[in-house]
């Protein structure tokens, strides 16, 4: 068994023995404590949580029980109610980030309310809805940070990974990560819009594309079934790019006015029947998939990547010459969350989700890893 306070506290011999060596007593304890909401505490007097934890790389999310979190200066405590499980999360699991130090709670598509305020922190009340995405702070010092740039900060966070995320029932981040979450969303909506959500919302409204604009969104998964919903709802003539015909009725339930079988149709043409894509939207992990489609942008179109591919792609750079870009988009700071929140608020724009109990990290992830979930996971921690 992990350690975990009602056994790690049996031997140092004050308070309730009995208590603290019955975990039957604690479980049942523990039970009434989540069905009143009465907080959870060890005999100590700590309050303590439920955290999916990785301690080694490539070893599995292990549940601990740890003492909630204390908010620092400038920090604020997030009871989780939900968190997406994302691909980007194989970087705590595979101990693969630069810096990342394990043991360490992945989890960067985090909603629920503010728990506790640190000090200075005057911009959220208690019980504000809230959700943290993968730009989990930023240093305000550096010179990126000076003009405005908080994403190309020079001293970054990453929630999960710079800090604990949000596979756990508290966190504690900084408060410019931290983005207000519409009551018409609900946390287990809100969770993958802060990072699959985000990435393709902001990409879109940044790209230049403007109404009737040909908008081709490149792949029909986690990224993509929210594209879809965004470059319909921007008013963009939108065209799925995807392979095999099982795809395409779902595809155009989510707002594609023209779906391309890349299996049965060559999508270059396909895009140059409609004058050449004026943007199109790489949200599939493969370079060789994007090196077949840069041939479908107009003269001056624009290959907008925000999945990470790791094998790279070539271009020509002749046919480049007519003005075509290539622009890699992050995600996007925590106003950038609130907009992507409000307009699929507005314009009922909603991620397709599968429920995971925070215990069941372990399954949810592989899941992802297989490609096997249509199309977030998410783990619903409230219930
Ligand atoms: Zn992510
Ligand atoms: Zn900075």
């Amino acid at each position: 068994m992990s350690p975990n306070l009602w056994t790690s506290g049996s031997s140092n011999g004050d308070g309730d023995a009995n208590l603290d060596q019955d975990y039957n007593a604690a479980l049942l304890y523990r039970r009434r404590c989540q069905l009143t909401s009465e907080p959870y505490t060890d005999r100590r007097g700590g309050v303590v949580m439920k955290a999916m934890v990785v301690r080694e790389a490539g070893g599995p999310f292990e549940l601990e029980e740890r003492e909630v979190p204390e908010p620092g200066p400038g920090e604020i405590r997030i009871k989780v109610e939900a968190c997406g499980i994302c691909h980007s999360d194989a970087f705590v699991k595979f101990g693969q980030f630069p810096g990342l130090e394990l043991p360490r709670v992945p989890g960067h598509e985090v909603a629920g309310a503010v728990d506790a305020l640190g000090d200075g922190v005057d911009l959220f009340s208690v019980g504000d809805r809230v959700g943290v995405g993968w730009h989990g702070g930023h240093c305000f010092k550096c010179d990126p940070c000076r003009r405005g740039d908080f994403l190309n900060c020079k001293s970054p966070k990453v929630c999960g990974i710079s800090y604990d995320g949000g596979y756990q029932e508290y966190l504690v981040c900084p408060w410019e990560a931290v983005a207000r979450i519409p009551d018409a969303l609900s946390a287990v909506d809100a969770a993958p819009l802060l990072c699959a959500g985000i990435t393709t919302y902001n990409a879109l409204r940044n790209s230049g594309a403007r109404p009737g604009d040909v908008v081709a969104v490149q792949g029909v998964g986690g990224l993509g079934h929210l594209a879809l919903q965004y470059a319909n709802r921007m008013g963009f003539h939108t065209v799925a790019l995807s392979r095999g015909k099982d795809k395409e009725a779902l595809a155009r339930k989510l707002g594609a006015h023209q779906y391309i079988d890349a299996t049965a149709q060559d999508e270059v043409k396909e895009l140059q029947k409609l004058g050449g894509a004026d943007v199109i939207l790489a949200t599939a992990p493969s370079g060789k998939a994007i090196e077949g489609v840069v041939n479908g942008l107009s003269g001056r179109g624009k290959l907008m990547l925000v999945a990470a591919a790791p094998d790279p792609f070539s271009v020509n750079a002749f046919g480049m010459l007519s003005g075509k870009m290539i622009h890699g988009w992050p995600s996007g700071s925590a106003i950038d969350s609130e907009d992507t929140m409000r307009f699929s608020a507005l314009t009922d724009v909603r991620p397709q989700v599968e429920r995971f109990p925070l215990e069941g990290a372990d399954e949810a992830f592989a899941k992802v890893m297989e490609n096997t979930i249509r199309f977030r996971a998410v783990l619903d921690i409230a219930s």
